[in-house]
């Protein structure tokens, strides 16, 4: 389902909360995002945010062998999202499980609808995304990483999908959450938006908030995501840019 919202309250970035790093409420952590960062894949990414540390990568479009999954008038996009047994404190064990199989599925539904599938018949689009460290807000910062790889890629878009979360700790509405406000606190949304048309293309609610604190948090999530998309944009322009 798609959602269009039309918001345009910019974050001051300025006012204190009594954040652990300080942060104002309104303000997201540190990051950086490169394009074309992998030799053999056909487009990729790597996005820091915080403690996070994400790559992604893109194969295809390329024939789909897999003949239950194959679409006679467009492509497929499958995502894979993979977290290192390295990347938490607590080992994660290697493989899938119930929540890498789930981020994998909404990452895809996020991205999906920015991708012009119907160009590439009978074909797949393989995302591939591995958090080598993990701080909070790993799977925005993996979808935001594979719509730069999509893009590195080449792949004909109608907007690079950008994902930002927001959501409720020590009572105050927040945005773009670490993992200690994340685990300690009321609530996480995560969103992700096509840019460009204020599409919502992805909206998960962790926990609980008000009416009124839904529609803050949506909106500081909708302003991070506006502040993240600048830096998408200036990581393929960088790649891109002297040629
Ligand atoms: N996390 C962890 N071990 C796990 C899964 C998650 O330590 O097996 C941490 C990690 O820092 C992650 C955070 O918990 O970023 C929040 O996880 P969640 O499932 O809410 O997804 P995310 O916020 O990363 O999208």
């Amino acid at each position: 389902m798609i959602i269009i919202i039309t918001n345009t309250n910019l974050g001051t970035g300025t006012e204190t909360s009594g954040r652990a790093d300080n942060r104002a409420f309104d303000e997201l952590r540190k990051m950086k995002i490169e394009a074309g960062v992998l030799e053999r894949a056909d487009g990729s990414a790597y996005l820091e945010i915080g403690g996070n540390k994400v790559l992604a990568a893109v194969y295809g479009p390329r024939e789909l062998f897999v003949r239950r999954l194959m679409q006679p008038n467009k492509a497929v996009l499958r995502c894979k999202y993979n977290m290192a047994p390295f990347s938490v404190d607590d080992r994660k064990r290697p493989g899938p499980d119930r929540r890498s199989v789930e981020i994998s599925k909404i990452a895809s539904e996020a991205l999906t609808p920015a991708v012009f599938l119907e160009k590439f018949p009978r074909s797949t689009i393989d995302v591939f995304i591995e958090v080598i460290e993990a701080e909070g807000g790993t799977r925005c910062a993996g979808i935001t990483a594979a719509s730069v790889a999509l893009a590195d890629a080449g792949i004909p878009m109608r907007d690079m999908v950008v994902a930002c979360a927001a959501g409720k700790s020590d009572g105050k509405v927040i945005l773009d959450l670490s993992e200690v406000e994340d685990k300690e606190g009321q609530a996480d949304v995560p969103i992700a938006i096509m840019p460009r048309t204020g599409e919502i293309t992805l909206l998960q609610m962790d926990g609980n908030l008000t009416e009124e604190e839904f529609e803050q948090a949506l909106d500081l999530a909708i302003n991070g995501c506006k502040i993240i998309s600048e830096k998408q944009k200036a990581a393929i322009k960088n790649r891109y840019g002297d040629e």
